[in-house]
């Protein structure tokens, strides 16, 4: 499908919009935190509503003739109270980063604590590290996974927390396979008076969908992006209790944004909608089903995955022991030869660097909204195993990224 104004007007551009949609048709989007809005979800994404400036809440504005902006706004918070079960939903974050600075900024002052996970063991760059703002306004201890389990470690955790005297302990991750124990977390947090901060980014769709538990009423602020597993449009929201309703909203307007992107909220909005339907808990379940079928398969393989396994869409596979002289980056490059598209990925004791890791990131997200089941999953899982095992092969590269290209024609992601 060709977008005909743009290709009259910006030939250029249209050559890469078109580009991109056969690219995601024809290749599987394995990294975990993307997924396939659907045609609903990028139709109002690509609104007139981009037009519009609503600084302000519904019913609230700086600017007139917000009345569909508000109606939009408020259809959006709606449903995410439906999703999610929070007293007090924010839908303006443009980002799951922006979402996060809001309660950093609401919260904490420059040169507050914050107790997170170790970016190397799967937290997030806008969790405190140090080329992030978070890093260098805050003082940051981070807390690691149990470096034998892979699980992560309450414990250790729980002592950190006593002896640094955070001011905020976050959890919620990037790369972190097993269900999350959030009481265990908020009782680090109640031990010290810490507020305690719950990023679900990825894991929203299957939160909202109650495959795995919810932080909500236990943690005091709980964000997430829009675009991973929820499948909304892309963006940022924040959660909190009425309590804090009033300091979360002036810190993402004006705190720390000016006009909202009310076309990504009315993307939000949909894509809420969409996973208000039965369909969605079907299509979650699912997600989490291929992700155990893609870790069984793996494993079965020789592969090592951080964890053993996995509790949510995601596997990490730590490639030091079975392939020493594969770097991630290199399996990330192969597998893109043969269609299959995922990221290179820190493992917890990483001894190569960030740049070229010693592992790779799986998510089933993508080619579970493609439709694909666990048999499918599986046939996929021999095929990564395969270009990772003969990775220097060229004719079996070729050959993988022929076998998934007929994958793709047979789950289309768009008609
Ligand atoms: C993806 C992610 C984010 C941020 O998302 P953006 O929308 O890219 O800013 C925040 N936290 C975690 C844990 C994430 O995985």
């Amino acid at each position: 499908m060709d977008k005909e104004h743009v290709r009259e007007v910006d030939p250029a551009v249209a050559d890469a919009l078109a580009g991109e949609r056969e690219r995601q048709e024809e290749t599987l989007a394995m990294i975990a935190s993307e997924n396939y809005a659907s045609e609903a979800v990028i139709e109002a994404q690509g609104s007139a509503l981009t037009n519009k400036y609503a600084e302000g809440y519904p019913g609230a504005r700086y600017y007139a003739g917000c009345e569909y902006a508000d109606d939009v706004e408020e259809l959006a918070i709606e449903r995410a109270t439906e999703l999610w079960g929070a007293e007090h939903v924010n839908v303006q974050p443009h980002s799951g980063t922006q979402a996060n600075q809001a309660v950093y900024y609401a919260m904490i002052e420059p040169g507050d604590k914050i107790l997170s996970l170790d970016l190397t063991h799967g937290g997030h760059l806008s969790h405190g590290h140090q080329a992030n703002f978070t890093g260098q306004l805050y003082e940051v201890e981070q807390y690691q996974v149990d470096p034998e389990t892979g699980y992560l470690d309450y414990e250790g955790l729980r002592e950190m927390a006593e002896s640094f005297d955070p001011d905020i302990i976050v959890s919620g991750y990037s790369a972190y396979p097993r269900e999350v124990e959030w009481e265990r977390i908020q009782e680090a947090a109640d031990a010290v008076d810490a507020y305690h901060l719950a990023d679900i980014a990825h894991i929203t769709g299957l939160v909202a969908a109650d495959v795995h538990s919810s932080p909500v009423g236990i943690a005091d602020f709980v964000t997430g992006s829009t675009h991973k597993t929820i499948r909304a449009g892309r963006g940022g929201i924040v959660m909190c209790d009425e309590e804090y309703a009033d300091a979360i909203d002036k810190a993402v307007f004006p705190g720390g944004q000016g006009g909202p992107l009310m076309h990504n909220i009315a993307g939000k909005a949909v894509g809420f909608k969409e996973a208000l339907q039965p369909e969605f808990e079907e299509y979650a379940q699912q997600v989490v089903d291929n992700a155990e079928t893609l870790a069984e398969t793996l494993s079965d393989h020789g592969l090592e995955l951080v964890s053993g396994g996995t509790d949510n869409h995601l596997v990490l596979v730590d490639l030091r022991e079975s392939h020493p002289d594969l770097t991630g980056g290199d399996a990330e490059d192969a597998l893109a030869a043969a269609n299959v598209v995922l990221n290179a990925n820190t493992v917890p004791g990483e001894t190569r660097s960030a740049f070229n890791p010693s592992g790779i990131r799986i998510g089933t997200a993508g080619i579970t909204t493609r439709g694909f089941d666990e048999e499918a999953t599986a046939e996929v899982a021999d095929l990564i195993y395969e270009v990772v095992d003969n990775h220097d092969d060229s004719s079996v590269i070729y050959e993988v990224g022929e076998r998934i290209e007929e994958l793709c024609s047979e789950y289309p992601v768009y008609e």
